[in-house]
């Protein structure tokens, strides 16, 4: 009876295709991480390598700790797509502002909140330091529903993505929920801060301490 054993030709994880024989000389390989020579010639070709890792490689059947690779076809696909998305956010926030709050004596010297055309009717401002959009805060909606909430939910931008900040414990619109700050400034301050969880509200959000009124 003929033995199975397990093969594994590096392929590319976008489409499939098989590296060259030549790149990796003796297929099969037999663990999910290649040859630092083999990284380095496919990368001339034009592949793009993500090292596994390799505390975790487990061999040909790990998925997670191996390398990923991706074929020079797929390296464009993907370029093309992250210049569309480049450029079309790159239009978007430079659209034109109609309404500029400084935010200096709150977030510091350079801080803005900003609103373009359309921002205004869905309670969305820009978080900007001179002139660099960090980030964005809003009144949260929910999809069904018609009315906004109190509470604002905060985004700070990685590239082109926006990436959800939770409200930190001393920050949330309601006890225990992470999700939605109290309000729009704290929301900014944490996308311009990235405070720690257990972090004191900031001096200028603290409501003033009420003062007892003389009876008499
Ligand atoms: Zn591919």
């Amino acid at each position: 009876m003929d033995s199975f054993r397990m093969v594994l030709i590096p392929h590319c994880g976008g489409c499939g295709t098989d590296v060259p024989a030549a790149a990796v000389g003796q297929l099969p390989v037999t663990s999910r991480l290649l040859d630092p020579s083999v990284h380095r010639r496919l990368e001339a070709d034009g592949w793009h390598i993500k090292p596994g890792s390799r505390g975790i490689n487990k061999g040909i059947i790990d998925p997670i700790g191996g390398d990923s690779l991706t074929c020079p076809a797929c390296v464009a696909v993907h370029q093309a797509a992250a210049e569309t998305a480049t450029a079309r956010l790159t239009a978007d926030l430079s659209r034109p502002r109609v309404k500029i709050l400084g935010m200096a004596d709150r977030l510091g010297d350079g801080w803005t909140l900003t609103q373009r055309d359309g921002d205004v009717g869905c309670h969305r401002w820009l978080v900007e330091r001179e002139g660099t959009v960090r980030g964005q805060v809003r009144r949260y909606k929910r999809r069904t529903s018609q009315t906004y909430s109190p509470g604002w939910e905060a985004f700070t931008l990685g590239g082109t993505h926006w990436f959800r900040r939770d409200a930190i414990h001393s920050c949330q619109h309601t006890p225990g929920s992470s999700f939605l700050w109290s309000g729009r400034d704290v929301a900014a301050w944490g996308v311009a801060f990235a405070p720690g969880h257990d972090s004191p509200r900031p001096e200028w959000s603290r409501r003033a301490p009420r003062i007892p009124k003389a009876s008499g």
